[in-house]
């Protein structure tokens, strides 16, 4: 690893090893090293607030951080500039052992509409500033949105450098992180590379081995958020938090998880993860787990311009079908029973969409709807499907085109994660064919899957079979949307590398679309 110094690596490095190379310097509150070494964080902003987090962690790798088990108050502020000259908003929150001396304020009384900075600061020590921003009124006029999503952050496959550029993306309202904000996996020295059908050694070392306990998983998102690119990101536009799966278990779905484990045994494990996923994530008290469940799915808008539908599509979907995978498909795709959003959260969704006055709505989700044959092979005879993803849920996947399409909505779009790819393209009734039910954007990962490629082998063959599929791309970025009340415009941004620092960032392809049915168009 002495070879993978990397500036990043080296940050993280010297913060965590300050403490140690100078015990002779205790600060005045007891801190020898800087409490806010995860950095701070605001998310799921509203008209007249977000959520201001920070966890204090002098020694974010040690046990409890290097915390001592007691609670600590937390000062923050809030200013109407970037230097907080102007303080408009401030109070203390308590850091409690129990959460591991994380910290949530709900902030509200603010102005709609504009940024703010905020600080957090305990004792003499302060933060850095990170930067918010309040939403328009419910309903009122509203122009123009700009947001990033971005997800799938496997801190062994790559650095986060994808995260320091969007960091510098003027006029981010908000991020939507679609999920695999940590992997769970055991420290592993080398990974496998789909771009190159081979194993590889990894670019950053995992701690210890796969997450089990509160205590592990907290130490992981330390880990995670040693990363000065992914701090820097949090501290510049208000996160929206979702999950997928690695921060629970590879491909979980509800009570079970991959290996067989017997769901009243399995619930342990989700409950320590989902503790630990609420203690690092800048969201509500609504999102606080209770034991094993914690309500995710949720709706944000922007004016009259966006009504967001945040899904969750992990803890009530039903066991993948044919034993779950990537390969040919089963009878069981089209078990009518099967469901990957539940009943309850289908109902809330299909209300959300048909009560909707907002020009667009975003169904901000994890898993590829589109029904993408995979086949790479010129001899294989038979489709093969993503069984993880929708279309391993047809019977869910078709109510919701008919929903769509049956309420006569063209103004729907959708933002997904998980495939560690771009892809861009169309939900129709049949395929390629039939009525336009959304325009799909699936977004990259912005380390999983190491350097990538433009193209992976055997994938021009994909583009040609499935002609809803407008592009494929297998580098790590992230996409930048940019919303009008005439169209939705959207940027899916590449990197050059992201093995060694300084990787360059370009913009793969542009896409527009307009809330006509007429579906995704280049730009
Ligand atoms: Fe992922
Ligand atoms: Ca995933």
């Amino acid at each position: 690893m002495a070879s993978l110094l990397t500036p990043t690596r080296r940050a993280a490095l010297l913060t965590l090893g300050a403490g140690l190379a100078a015990p002779a310097l205790v600060r005045a509150q007891g801190f020898r090293t800087d409490p806010f070494s995860l950095g701070v964080a605001s998310g799921d902003p509203a008209p007249d607030g977000f959520v201001l987090w920070t966890r204090l962690a002098p020694e974010p790798l040690e046990p409890h951080g290097g915390m001592t088990l007691r609670p600590v108050t937390v000062s923050w502020e809030i200013g109407s500039d970037e230097t907080l000259r102007t303080v408009v908003q401030k109070g203390d929150a308590i850091a409690r052992p129990e959460l591991g001396h994380a910290v949530h304020v709900e902030v509200a009384g603010l102005q709609p509409d504009r940024p703010y900075w905020y600080r957090f600061n305990v004792g003499p020590e302060r933060s850095q500033i990170g930067r918010a921003r309040t939403t328009p009124a419910v309903g009122a006029p509203a122009r123009q949105l700009r947001f990033a999503v971005a997800g799938c952050q496997a801190y062994t496959d790559g650095l986060f450098t994808a995260y320091g550029h969007l960091a510098q993306e003027p006029e981010l309202a908000f991020v939507y992180h679609y999920g695999d904000y940590i992997y769970e996996g055991r420290d592993n020295p080398t990974r496998w590379d789909w771009s190159r059908r081979r194993t590889q050694p990894v670019v950053r070392r995992h701690m210890g081995q796969e997450c089990y306990t509160l205590e592990d998983y907290r130490r992981r998102y330390a880990l995670y958020k040693t990363d000065v690119d992914l701090r820097n990101a949090h501290a510049a536009a208000p996160f929206i938090a979702s999950w997928d799966d690695h921060e629970i278990d590879n491909n979980w779905a509800s009570a079970l998880d991959q290996d067989g484990t017997p769901p009243e045994v399995f619930a342990f494990r989700k409950a320590a993860a989902m503790q630990a996923w609420y203690e690092h994530m800048p969201v509500r008290a609504a999102q606080r787990p209770r034991g094993d469940s914690l309500q995710l799915h949720r709706r944000l808008a922007w004016g009259d311009l966006l009504s967001a539908h945040l899904l969750d599509t992990r803890q009530y979907r039903t066991n993948q079908p044919c034993g779950d995978g990537v390969k040919t498909g089963c009878p069981g795709q089209d078990d009518p029973a099967a469901t990957l959003t539940g009943a309850a959260q289908e109902r809330w969704l299909f209300d959300g969409l048909s009560s909707s006055r907002a020009r667009w709505n975003l169904l901000a989700q994890q898993v590829m709807v589109m029904p993408l044959d995979r086949r790479t092979e010129p001899e294989a005879t038979e489709p093969v499907w993503n069984l993880d993803s929708w279309s391993g849920y047809r019977a869910s996947r078709k109510r919701l085109v008919d929903h769509i399409t049956g309420r006569k909505l063209r103004n729907v779009v959708i933002a997904t994660g998980d495939e560690h790819q771009h892809y861009a393209g169309e939900v129709r009734t049949r395929g390629a064919e039939g009525d336009l039910a959304a325009v799909e954007f699936v977004s990259t990962s912005i380390s999983s899957g190491g350097d990538g490629v433009n193209i992976r082998p055997g994938w021009d063959r994909v583009l040609a079979a499935n002609p809803f599929l407008k592009l494929v791309n297998d580098q790590r970025g992230y996409t930048v949307h940019e919303v009008t009340p005439d169209a939705w415009r959207a940027d899916l941004k590449v990197m050059d590398r992201v093995s060694t620092p300084g990787g360059a960032l370009a913009s793969r392809a542009r896409f527009a679309v307009a809330p006509d049915g007429r579906g995704l168009q280049t730009a």
